[in-house]
Order: structure tokens, then C-alpha cells, then sequence
């Protein structure tokens, strides 16, 4: 389906709340009415008969995998906040990837997507796709989306304001691309339904990461941090799919890590380090396939990440060599900017391999391992909650509430992961004069209510009481948990510490555990999942206001409500009651006419005199060796021009086969050993260059490199869309 996204050019907080929002094309979603009928997805032909395994542990399971990338070019990356980190080309392809259990009564879904998180938009388009095309089969409470939490993967797939600002508004591109990818990789599990066995594994992982927020976790009480040997969880759990046979299908890793290995320099579209665990598993595992290719797939999906960073040689003051203040990550020349985080490798590129390597050894290791099955029926539960006003019962006297949102001034700090521009630092308690003056103008101060409520937050921006042109967070959340035999997912509408998700971790499990069915509950926290509310910290991580509780938008009691919330939801399970939850208050819908888009329409496409698109500017040398980086530019148009690029490539690597003649494709922009920048000149003009940087276990032979683009030119007053392709001189790697 064509769209237009028509631009208004305009970007700075100022403009944007002035900005009438324009109309753009409404969704119009094929109905197609087909009831999916349980049981009767491909059967496989060697099913073996029912009477090989007891009954009560005969699963169906499903796997599958699709593209969900975006527009990879001009879209702001999601994660840092920096309007100026725009897409500009491709490291690492971003998927979706599906995992569906059937015990013959009920179904879950699990969805793991490259993403930063999954929006409260995003999650309620994916929802009106399913409903068209299963009906109830898969709804509200048996489907979780889950984000990687890749801090390079697209923007533009959110309807609060907050989020709008730094996406450079509602993006139909690069929305309709997740929620198409997880869609279809969950149409692909649903086709893949097949009689299985699910196992479960746990290890530790060391050396992989780190806590950013060592002050905010110090303040948990001593006698509960003692009970635990490190400030972040070192544990990663795995579920192995697989057939009657013990085939492997597939594999879901929960692992607590920021994916911010790549940091806020990066311009390329990338998985980070959890995606480029799935890559080597998968890769592994479906030997001879390109990459997004084959039928094996391997999740690694995002926990209790919410103060970790994989940055493991720790922050200290890139300026100077200094290090930086313990309580508030700033340096004494430059402050909080300064102080970042880096490591373990020379480069980003390099971390991300490093961490990524690690994950993935680890995660395989534990899938080779994988005795214990599991075991069991399958439950569901999911509220919408209105987070704003949860009464939280902490003893039998004494009750608290959550808090209208609201965000502090640490969150302007960023963390050691990536700083704020401006000259706030962490750990602030106290507001800023000068940038309270600047909000009280532009935005309107806080009411007294919301600033005793968030105590001792200093707020920066009072977001649940600024609803222009919308509102700026929501108020209704979901909450969700779905169980496996005994093992329960408990999807975390956010960001999670360390502490707070050990926290969940043992209410739900002590909830569940009152019933004999869930004896020796393994409880994963999912992260990022369906709806991003920020952060939550523990009540006592909250009193030090670093970047995480700043972020903690629903107050100090957030966790606490959450807790109760969870421990409801596990209730409810454990006593069979689900059935009787209210379902809770809708969240909003906005209309597409009350979304738009910020991103500049692409301009025609220019080249430099007597050139063609796809023409070589750059050509490749005509020898290489092993390890070194094959480069070639092409004159490009702009990505954005080629539209819907999911499950195709913007380049492939080529080798050349005697013995057949022919150019076999070895390497896609899908390929970690590909680089695919797209460098955008001035006046339209923009070129592509092309990186193969060839691994050692590469062979000696001829190759080409290729690119495939679209440019755009005026046909008259017309805009025409024309493909072109280039390619570049044969090179040997000898
Ligand atoms: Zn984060």
C-alpha cells in the first residue's frame, strides 16, 4: 500500500506544539475474516503416535521470524532522544520473532521484535491485524509483544506526545513495517504448529555487564542486597522448541542487558548486541541460509535491564581519563556529556561482537544442555490498569498511590550509556531555576498536587498534566502474565532495575506457588513489553533520583503497584479465576488524523553531472585479503524512496562459481559483515557506500559487489519512482 507522509519541515519542542497535525492516509486493513482453526495447522507428516509422550504434556508449538525494518533512512533512531541520530543505512536487519504454544485448550503467543520497545500504538495496530485475521484466537491476553530494547532501530510507531517529539511524530513507514514483520512472523508460527516439546534451562553469564546506577542500588536495604553476589542478575534462562523428535525449532534467551552496545553515534539500522546473538544462533543453526533466512529461530529477548549496561569497562571522563563523580556520573570538565561508558571492545562495532558473542555462547550452551521439560497447561492474564491512580496496600494499615506522570530533571542527564545535551546531571533532588523557568513558559509548571505526589522528584516535565496537541504519557497500562507449565512470563510494561525485577520476580512466584500445579515456578521478566511507561525503580532507588528513577514516571510507589498488580494477575492464575479480572479501561485509539508525521517528504533525488544512479564513484580495489574491508560508492537515491524493503536487500556481496558460471549471493545487508551507509550530501544529492569486511573464514575467489535503490524525479509536476541497480568491478580475495 503507497503512502504519502506530507512534511511540515519542523522539529524544535517549540514548534511542534504549535504545529497543526496534518491529515495523513488512514490504515485500511484488508478484513479478511479467516477463522483460524486450532489443531488443524500442518500437521506434520511424521507425527509420531499420541501415545509416545503422557498427554498432559503434548504442546503444539510454532515458530517464526519476519523483517520488521523500517524506512532506513532519515527516521530517527529510537533510544538516545537525539533528533539528530537519523537513519543512514543498514548494519544489522531488525526482526520479529514469534513463538506460539497450544495445550489443546489455550494458546500463547510470545513475540521478541528488534525494536526499542513495544508502543501502546504499536501493540493496538498489531491487535487489529490479528483480529482481522484470527478473530479471537489471539487477543489482549495471550499475546505478548516484547522489545529487544535496540537502541538503533526505528522510530515513529508512537501516539504520546513525548515520544512523537523525539520520533519526529507518528511515521506510517516505519510502523507499518513492525507491525507487518510481527504479524507475519506470527502467521508463520501460526502455519508452523506442530506436536512439541518445550525445555527449560538456566546459567550465569559473567563479564557481560555491568550496573550503571551503583548509587541508586546501594540504597536497597543491605540485608536484601546481601541475599544476592552481584548488582546486576548474571542469569540467563532459556526455552528450547522442539519436535517429537527433539529437532530443534527454536529458542527464546532472557538475558538483563541494555542493547546500547552501539551508541549514540551510530547512523545504522542494528539489532545491537541481543541481535546479534539471534544472528549467530540462527546462522548456526540454519546452515546454508542467508541471514533471516532458514527455519530455526533463536530470540533474545529483553529482562530486568533497566540499570544495566553492556558498556563493561564502565563509565569514566572520555575528555580527561578521569573518573567520574560516583553519585551523579558527571566530570569535572565537561559534566554529565563526559562521562560515558565504553567497552569491552575498541569500538562500538566491536563491543557489539564481543557482547553479542558472548550472550549467544552462553544461550547455546544452555540449549545444548536443556533436560528439564516443561511441563503443564498454559494460562493468561491481562488488565489495562490507569496507572495514575493504583492504590497500593503496602501493610494492613497503610496505603500509597501512584502519581499522575511525571518526569525529573535527571532524566535531561541521560546516563553514562549516552548523555543529555544540556547541563543537567543525575542524582538532582532539587530543580534548576533556569530550566524550571524555561518549562513554566513553554509548558506550564507542575500542579502542587503532582510535584507532593512524585516527592522527592524534582519535575522536569509534568507529561500527565500536558494533554496538547495529546497527551504527552499515558494513563492506561497494560499488565499481562502468561504461563507455561511452570514456567511464568511476566510481561513489564517498561524498564525494570535489577532489584525491582528481582522483586516481581519472587511476588509472582510466591503467588503461584500457593498451588501445587506451580511448584518450583521459574518467573522470567519480559521487558519492554506492549506499552512504554519508562522506568521503574525500587522505592529506595527512587529516593537518590539518578536517571532511571527520574524516569520512574507514576512516582515512588510505581514498583509497589506494580508488585500488586503482578501478584493479582499470578492469583488469578494460580486459582483458576482469570475468567474474572476486569478487563479495565481501554486505552485511547487517536485517530490517524490526530497523528503526523514530522519527516520531511524526500525531496527528487539529484546526482552529480554525467553520472546515472547506481553508477560507481568509488570503485573497489582488485584485491583484497582475508580481513581486510571490500568498499565501494555508488551514486544512490534515497532509501526511503524504495518503500517496503522488508525481507529484501539494499546490497548483496557476490561470488563468482566456475563450476556453474554463476554469482551465488553470500552476503545481504541483512549480514553482520556488511555495511550498507547511505551518505547523504547536500543539494538531494546522496551517495551509498558499501562495505564487505571480509571475515577470515571467507573463500579465496572472485566477487562483485551490488546495490539496488530507487531514485526519485519530476516527470513533468509528476514524482516518478524509478529502480536502478550497480555494481562493481570483480575483485579477488586472495
Ligand atoms: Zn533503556
Amino acid at each position: 500500500m503507497a503512502r504519502k507522509s506530507v512534511c511540515c519541515g519542523l522539529s524544535t519542542l517549540e514548534m511542534l506544539l504549535i504545529v497543526l497535525f496534518v491529515l495523513m492516509t488512514g490504515v485500511s486493513v484488508g478484513l479478511i475474516s479467516v477463522m483460524a482453526t486450532k489443531w488443524n495447522a500442518d500437521s506434520s507428516p511424521e507425527e509420531p503416535s499420541p501415545t509416545a509422550r503422557p498427554p498432559e504434556t503434548l504442546f503444539l508449538v510454532g515458530v517464526g521470524r519476519a523483517d520488521c525494518t523500517g524506512p532506513v533512512g532519515d527516521v530517527p533512531l529510537m533510544g538516545y532522544a537525539n533528533l539528530d541520530q537519523t537513519a543512514r543505512g543498514i548494519h544489522t536487519r531488525l526482526y520479529s520473532r514469534a513463538f506460539i504454544v497450544d495445550d489443546g485448550s489455550k494458546r500463547v503467543v510470545f513475540v521478541s521484535a528488534d525494536i526499542g520497545m513495544v508502543s501502546q500504538r504499536l501493540r493496538l495496530e498489531v491487535m487489529r491485524e490479528l483480529q482481522a485475521n484470527y478473530g479471537n484466537l489471539y487477543g489482549q491476553d495471550n499475546v505478548v509483544l516484547s522489545g529487544t530494547h535496540t537502541h538503533s532501530g526505528l522510530a515513529g510507531y508512537f501516539q504520546y506526545t513525548l515520544f512523537m517529539i523525539t520520533s519526529k511524530g507518528y511515521i506510517k513507514p516505519s510502523i507499518q513495517a513492525i507491525v507487518k514483520g510481527i504479524v507475519q512472523s506470527i502467521d508463520t508460527a501460526h502455519k508452523n504448529l506442530k506436536p512439541g516439546r518445550i525445555f527449560l534451562n538456566k546459567g550465569e553469564l559473567e563479564d557481560s555487564n555491568l550496573n550503571r546506577s551503583p548509587h541508586s542500588y546501594l540504597n536497597n536495604p543491605a540485608e536484601e542486597r546481601n541475599r544476592y553476589k552481584s548488582n546486576t542478575d548474571k542469569q540467563v534462562v532459556i526455552l528450547k522448541f522442539t519436535n517429537l523428535h527433539g529437532d530443534g525449532l527454536g529458542m527464546i534467551s532472557w538475558f538483563a542487558v541494555h542493547p546500547v552496545s552501539m551508541n549514540y553515534t551510530n547512523r545504522m539500522v542494528s539489532g545491537d548486541n541481543l541481535g546479534y546473538a539471534s544472528y549467530l544462533f540462527e546462522q548456526e543453526k540454519n546452515i546454508g541460509s542467508l541471514p533471516g533466512e532458514g527455519p530455526f529461530v533463536a530470540a533474545f529477548a529483553s529482562s530486568n535491564l533497566g540499570d544495566v549496561s553492556p558498556n563493561t569497562r564502565g563509565p569514566y571522563c572520555v575528555n580527561t581519563g578521569e573518573a567520574c563523580d560516583y553519585v551523579n556520573s558527571s566530570c569535572p570538565i565537561g559534566g554529565t556529556k563526559m562521562c560515558v561508558a565504553m567497552g569491552p571492545g575498541k569500538d562500538m562495532f566491536e563491543s557489539t561482537r564481543i557482547i553479542g558473542q558472548n550472550i549467544y555462547q552462553k544461550a547455546k550452551e544452555l540449549y545444548g544442555g536443556a533436560q528439564q521439560e516443561v511441563r503443564g497447561v498454559l494460562h493468561a492474564a491481562h488488565q489495562w490498569v490507569n496507572m495514575t491512580d493504583v492504590t497500593v496496600q503496602l501493610n494492613s494499615t497503610h496505603t500509597v498511590k501512584t502519581c499522575k506522570p511525571a518526569l525529573g530533571h535527571s532524566f535531561a542527564a541521560g546516563t553514562i550509556d549516552g548523555g543529555g545535551d544540556l547541563n543537567f546531571t543525575q542524582g538532582a533532588v532539587e530543580g534548576d531555576p533556569f530550566w524550571d523557568g524555561v518549562r513554566d513558559t513553554l509548558l506550564g509548571p507542575p500542579s502542587n498536587e503532582t510535584q507532593d505526589c512524585h516527592q522527592p522528584k524534582p519535575i522536569l516535565f509534568s507529561t500527565g498534566e500536558m494533554k496538547k496537541p495529546l497527551p504527552w504519557h499515558p494513563d492506561i497500562v497494560d499488565v499481562q502474565m502468561i504461563t507455561i507449565g511452570s514456567v511464568a512470563i511476566v510481561a513489564i510494561p517498561g524498564e525494570v532495575t535489577t532489584m525491582s525485577g528481582r522483586r516481581i520476580r519472587e511476588a509472582v512466584k510466591q503467588e503461584l506457588e500457593t498451588q501445587a500445579a506451580f511448584a518450583n515456578t521459574e518467573v522470567v521478566i519480559a521487558g519492554l513489553c506492549n506499552i512504554y511507561t519508562h522506568y521503574i525503580t525500587t522505592y529506595e532507588e527512587y529516593q537518590v533520583q539518578r536517571y532511571e528513577a527520574a524516569s520512574t514516571i507514576y512516582g515512588p510507589h510505581t514498583l509497589s503497584a506494580y508488585m500488586q498488580l503482578f501478584r493479582g494477575l499470578a492469583r488469578a492464575i494460580a486459582e483458576g479465576t482469570v475468567g474474572k479480572l476486569p478487563k479495565g479501561p481501554e486505552p485511547p485509539f487517536f485517530n490517524d488524523s490526530q497523528l503526523s508525521s514530522l519527516l520531511p517528504a524526500v525531496p527528487v533525488d539529484r546526482k552529480p553531472e554525467n553520472t546515472s544512479f547506481g553508477q560507481v564513484l568509488e570503485q573497489v580495489l582488485p584485491t583484497y585479503k582475508r580481513g581486510e574491508v571490500a568498499s565501494v560508492t555508488f551514486v544512490s537515491g534515497n532509501p526511503r524512496n524504495s518503500g517496503d524493503m522488508r525481507e529484501k536487500t539494499f546490497i548483496t556481496v557476490e561470488q563468482y562459481h566456475n563450476q556453474t558460471q554463476q554469482w551465488d549471493i553470500v552476503y545481504t545487508d541483512a549480514s553482520w559483515e556488511t555495511r550498507f551507509h547511505w551518505v547523504k550530501g547536500s543539494g538531494a544529492q546522496s551517495n551509498a557506500t558499501v562495505e564487505w569486511h571480509i571475515p577470515p573464514s571467507a573463500q579465496l575467489g572472485s566477487y562483485r559487489i551490488r546495490h539496488f535503490g530507487h531514485y526519485k524525479e519530476l516527470k513533468g509536476l509528476r514524482p516518478v519512482i524509478t529502480a536502478y541497480e550497480g555494481t562493481s568491478d570483480v575483485f579477488r580475495v586472495s
